[in-house]
């Protein structure tokens, strides 16, 4: 039997309720597959944390999660709370402070579901892409003098370093070579940006010669929100920054039909600290409590968990069960459907069940 060990941080708003139709699935391919183990633990943290202990999670909260095999994570926000403390005070401390530095966001359009570009389905749009997870304008630099006066600067400062952005470099050509059109698009602002992205186009092209089969181009992001619209067959795998790549596959959540089929993991490629998987999408707290948040992105990150687990027949057997789900018209509001959350979940699990999936 292979056992593995997830901290499950359902948080805020719809967190909870996509985490809890994402740990039924996962204890349903337990029971199919029959050879796998999954211990999952739940934690309370979040707004609700923030609120009784005035922090998102104890101060220990990294050390406890370091015993963890992976991380599934709900999504932070709350109306009554900044936003910058639940981003900071939770999110970001997991991913930088367990060094996740590739953030990997797969966006396709799957079956049943209509995008809102008029020529454009299943095949037309299927992409990967990467976001650098640990520097770059995320990087928590810079400052306010003057606070409040008429003469208050904000600085709001990008860091990008060799070592960051080679790695991501190399991730990105790596993930782009294992995949069968090997095409890799680099993202950057480098024309009006002339310092650290110009870095990244330099290093972009020195990490392109160790990979001389991956056909790769450069875009700067404003084209690229157009190509990505126009020409979304053009594209294949995607780097950008942190910001970038951040606003990008939102859009790219947008175009393949809805941000509640996006998914995302965090991981430390190095494997020295549990990785991290959850939606893209926030707490969304228009539709909280109402039973009709789409559970496929967080389904479809289960799928990247098990496959950074090791567990790929789990992992493929997971979207096979929910294309066939999508492609029987099982769908929630935000992708055309009148589905609830527990009938998209209850129908994938009869299909994980079934004989021919
Ligand atoms: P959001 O992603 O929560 O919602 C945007 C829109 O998409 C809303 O209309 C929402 O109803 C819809 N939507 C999102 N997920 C859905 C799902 N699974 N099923 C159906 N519809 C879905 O973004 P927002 O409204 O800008 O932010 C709400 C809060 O979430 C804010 O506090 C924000 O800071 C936070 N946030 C957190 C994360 C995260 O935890 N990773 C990411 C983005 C936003
Ligand atoms: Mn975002």
């Amino acid at each position: 039997m292979r056992e593995h060990t997830i901290a499950a941080i359902p948080a805020d708003g719809i967190g909870p309720e996509v985490i809890d139709a994402g740990t039924r699935v996962l204890a349903s391919l337990e029971k199919r597959m029959g050879d796998v183990r999954f211990h999952v633990e739940t934690f309370d943290w979040g707004s609700d944390y923030y609120r009784k202990h005035g922090v998102m999670m104890p101060a220990d909260g990294l050390e406890t999660l370091r015993k963890f095999d992976a991380i599934y994570f709900g999504a932070v926000g709350a109306p009554d709370v900044p936003d910058h403390i639940t981003l900071w005070g939770l999110r970001l401390p997991i991913c930088q402070g367990f060094d996740q530095y590739a953030n990997v966001r797969p966006t396709k359009i799957l079956p049943g579901i209509t995008p809102p570009l008029r020529n454009c389905g299943p095949g037309d749009l299927d992409w990967v892409i990467v976001r650098e997870n640990s520097e770059g304008e995320y990087s928590g630099h810079g400052g306010r003098a003057h606070k409040g006066l008429p003469e208050e600067v904000g600085t709001e400062v990008a860091i990008f370093t060799r070592v960051g952005v080679t790695r991501i470099m190399r991730y990105a050509f790596t993930l782009a070579q294992s995949r069968p059109r090997k095409l890799l698009t680099v993202v950057t602002k480098s024309n009006a940006q002339r310092h650290g992205m110009v870095m990244w186009d330099e290093i972009a092209a020195e990490v392109a010669e160790e990979f001389p089969d991956v056909s790769w181009d450069k875009m700067l992001v404003d084209a690229m929100t157009v190509r990505m619209t126009l020409k979304p067959q053009s594209l294949d795998t995607i780097v950008a920054t942190n910001l970038h790549a951040d606003i990008l596959s939102d859009l790219a959540g947008a175009l393949a039909g809805s941000l509640g089929v996006a998914p995302t993991a965090n991981i430390d490629p190095q494997r020295r600290f549990p990785s991290m998987f959850e939606p893209i999408h926030g707490s969304a707290f228009d539709i909280t409590g109402k039973g009709i948040a789409n559970p496929v992105a967080t389904f479809w990150t289960a799928a990247q968990m098990l496959d950074h687990l090791g567990e790929q027949d789990a992992s493929a057997r997971l979207m096979r069960a929910v294309e066939r789900v999508t492609g029987n018209g099982i769908l929630t509001p935000d992708v055309g459907g009148t589905a609830t959350t527990k009938e998209v979940t209850d129908a994938v699990i009869d299909a994980i069940h079934s004989s021919n999936v």
